[in-house]
């Protein structure tokens, strides 16, 4: 494993990170499996994990802390987050500190960021709770080693936020399709002029720039390095920037936590070409042509308490538009549960705006979801999911699966 040096405290850093916040996974759903493939990763040579107060409401925490426990906490970094928008009293923070000490099972957390700092308000209140001090305090203590913020803003509440405060680590959303989104690669160079540490989230867009790729990415990337994944191409734009020290990655198991060791050992900075750039440069345009709705798939917004599935409605219309032949209204009806007891329609929502505070990629949700009922849902849409529905509860019935309803005793 290649490490990357943090210019801040002149720690040594895994480059692969592991982003702990989609495990357990729907590839190692058991808990024990999640904390065997976290220890295969410091095995691997794995040292920087990333995980949040609110993810999976602590069990997330949990799980780290189990995985990290014994002979394994002083092989790894764990970074963990505060949420200053769950936070109106110094109190209420000091409590959440004691929460996750004791979920992650550690006296001392190694870097503690700001959870989605989005602007300078926001930081400006949390210095007049007193919050800030009490972190400058824990660092002089060593139960907080390194105090960052995690952001999702804009470019220039970025450059604002990042001379603020002389941080000692920032974490971003980046990838090879966000060069230009939220902190940008202008920002990313701010933040490494000034001597800080950043740590990339997102490397794959929630999974975007991997799975269902239009047939002319495929292409593209295939004529210039067959052997390597769609992955492996977002990940190696990462690495090959000097600027950048951990990239996280949400590995979901023990091949894919291999197939990134392998590509993580392999990548030095400044080592891709111009005839690799040329290609970047080809697949951003036809991406971002494709896209439609910039979601990166976080659950943020989620649940709805209309049960719409707001991801998913989102994933199977940029789905449409990104994959030739790709069916889309049927996908659509089948992933958002047309036969299901409660399907997440886009049509279902009462744009009540509960989700949209909530997503860190600024998406006008009700907006949006207009757009996808309009697209998806024609006039025949729910007739047709109504006779489907009709025509599996009768052959249920036939079957005696379904009990009650037109029952004479029922
Ligand atoms: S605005 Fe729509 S999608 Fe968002 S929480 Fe309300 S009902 Fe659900
Ligand atoms: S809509 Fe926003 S919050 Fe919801 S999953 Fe997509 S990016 Fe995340």
């Amino acid at each position: 494993m290649l490490t990357r040096t943090n210019p801040k405290n002149g720690e040594a850093l895994s480059a692969l990170g592991f982003g702990v916040m989609r495990l357990p996974s729907k590839k190692t759903p058991d808990e024990t499996g999640a904390v065997a493939l976290l220890r295969e990763a410091v095995r691997s040579g794995v040292t920087y994990f990333d995980t949040a107060f609110v993810y999976s409401g602590g069990r997330n925490e949990q799980l780290l802390g189990k995985a990290l426990s014994g002979e394994y906490r002083g092989l790894a970094r764990i970074a963990t987050k505060l949420p200053p928008y769950m936070i109106g009293k110094l109190d209420a923070a000091k409590k959440m500190l004691a929460t996750e000490l004791a979920r992650l099972q550690t006296d001392h957390v190694d870097y503690y960021l700001m959870h989605m700092l989005m602007d300078r308000a926001m930081l400006d209140r949390l210095a007049g709770l007193g919050v800030l001090a009490w972190l400058e305090d824990l660092k002089r203590q060593g139960v907080v080693r390194n105090i960052g913020f995690s952001f999702h803003g804009v470019k220039d509440d970025f450059a604002e936020l990042i001379r603020a405060y002389p941080w000692d680590l920032v974490q971003i959303q980046y990838n090879y399709l966000d060069e230009n989104a939220q902190a940008t690669r202008d920002g990313l160079r701010l933040a490494a002029s000034l001597g800080i540490p950043v740590v990339v989230m997102e490397p794959l867009r929630g999974g975007q720039l991997v799975a269902n790729l239009p047939e002319e990415v495929l292409s593209a990337f295939a004529a210039a390095h067959p052997e390597w994944s769609p992955a492996e191409w977002a990940l190696r734009w990462l690495w090959d920037q000097p600027e950048v020290t951990v990239v996280l990655s949400g590995m979901g198991d023990a091949k894919e936590l291999a197939e990134n060791v392998r590509i993580a050992a392999e990548c030095r900075p400044g080592s891709l070409g111009e005839a690799e750039r040329a290609v970047f440069e080809r697949v951003k345009g036809i991406l971002l042509e494709k896209t439609k709705v910039p979601c990166t798939g976080c659950y943020y917004c989620m649940p709805c308490p209309y049960g719409v599935d707001i991801p998913g409605c989102f994933q199977q219309l940029n789905d449409k538009h990104r994959v030739k032949g790709a069916h889309g209204v049927f996908k659509y009806a089948q992933a958002l549960g047309a036969l299901s007891a409660r399907p997440g329609f886009a049509s279902i929502c009462t744009e009540c705006g509960k989700c949209e505070p909530k997503c860190p990629q600024r998406i006008a949700i009700r907006k949006e979801l207009k757009a996808v009922a309009r697209e998806m849902e024609g006039p025949l849409f729910r007739p047709v999911v109504g006779a489907a529905r009709f025509v599996m509860r009768s052959g249920r019935r036939r079957k005696g699966e379904v009990h009650g309803e037109g029952h004479p005793h029922g």
